[in-house]
């Protein structure tokens, strides 16, 4: 079979060629290629703009802004976060020195459930670094509050939220800082890149700081920074995608919608309930596999595979599962039973804004046939 009729979770937004030529054809006039240049000004500008934000930081990838936020609030000690999420999310905190304290999922958000976070909190977490899974928002209320009775950090993960929104504008505004990934696979991509949204100006500088050696001006070097800026070619990249991005947003949307019609009431079969009240972004669908269907999810997994269907399982294993995690405490089996649950049955179909019913039918053809 040809790599076109290959069926993967999902595929870059590429927009065409042509239209990226001018963009490179200024940046090999002008000959700035990366610190600050024309694109990168412009690009922050626009998706301050777009998005709704007071600041945005860009960044080369979503780790390295991941990491830089961090730093940027001087985070100690502790961190209580979610295992149930791509790796670099506790991987940020390694990279800091800092130490993961896991706690269990909500089984209809996948996020963070804000009723066992003050059960882990100790005399050293500084901070919690929940993740909006799959887009869908935190229960950022309830973590504001128990982050402000204590004293605490909020650093959102949001490397699946760009351009979702409830009632009061984008889901980046909360938190002390959110960050948001640029990486191909993702629903908005620079070919790789991330960024930071912080609410001031200060701190804005303080993460520029940060991102470029720790470099104040040319002599003077105000912190320990690293180097974590995204360059013109990305940037460039960024500003043509936004042409595309809502677009793309859409056609998820009608993939999702035609998924959902097929699937809801397959006998072992769970979907994600899109929360009410909220623009979503579609970057995932995942479905739930439970001991109802014929199939466990793997021999479904393997399935997909024998007809090229690459369904992923998104987030398979957990985090606190991997080696340099799971001596922890807080990794303990007993204390993320639904975590464990949900990692176990998961299975991200395709979904992408050129995907075709066509091929979603192949998807729900083999679902049906073994159902
Ligand atoms: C993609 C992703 C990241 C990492 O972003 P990169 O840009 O690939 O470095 C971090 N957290 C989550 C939840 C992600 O999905």
């Amino acid at each position: 079979m040809s790599a076109e009729q290959k069926l993967y979770v999902t595929r870059p937004l590429v927009p065409p060629l042509e239209e990226f030529l001018p963009y490179l054809t200024e940046i090999w006039k002008s000959k700035i290629l990366t610190n600050n240049g024309p694109f990168h000004q412009q690009l922050e500008k626009a998706l301050a703009d777009l998005l709704g934000v007071n600041h945005i930081a860009l960044f080369a990838n979503g780790t390295l802004a991941l990491v830089t936020a961090l730093q940027c609030l001087r985070v100690t000690g502790e961190v209580i976060t979610t295992p149930y999420s791509f790796v670099a999310s506790s991987h940020s905190l390694l990279w800091n020195g800092l130490k993961p304290v896991f706690v269990d999922i909500d089984p209809d958000t996948f996020n963070l459930d804000p009723g066992q976070i003050e059960a882990a909190i100790t005399p050293l977490t500084s901070a919690i670094m929940p993740v909006h899974c799959y887009g869908t928002p935190c229960a950022v209320d309830s973590i504001q509050q128990i982050a402000d009775n204590y004293g605490l950090k909020v650093i959102y993960d949001a490397a699946h939220s760009f351009r979702v929104e409830d009632q009061g504008g984008s889901i980046l505004r909360y938190g002390d800082l959110s960050v948001l990934s640029f990486h191909a696979t993702k629903v908005y991509n620079t070919f790789e890149g991330g960024a930071i949204v912080c609410p001031d100006a200060k701190t804005k500088q303080r993460i520029d700081y940060l991102k470029n050696f720790g470099f104040a001006d040319e002599t003077v070097v105000v912190a320990p920074g690293i180097n974590g800026k995204m360059n013109e070619i990305q940037a460039a990249f960024g500003l043509l995608q936004l042409r595309y991005v809502d677009n793309a947003i859409a056609a998820r949307k009608k993939i999702d919608t035609y998924y959902r019609n097929a699937l809801s009431g397959i006998k072992g079969v769970r979907l994600r309930k899109l929360a009410p009240g909220i623009k979503h972004n579609y970057p995932y669908f995942p479905i739930f596999i439970d001991s109802c269907f014929p199939l466990t999810r793997d021999e479904l997994y393997r399935k997909f595979r024998e007809n090229d269907i690459y369904a992923r399982r998104y987030f398979f294993p957990l985090i606190s599962d991997f080696p340099m995690y799971r001596g922890l405490p807080s990794a303990a089996k007993t204390n993320l039973p639904v975590a464990r649950q949900v990692a176990d049955q998961v299975l991200c179909l395709p979904i992408y804004p050129t995907m075709q019913d066509s091929d979603a039918d192949k998807v729900i053809a083999i679902i049906q046939r073994n159902a």
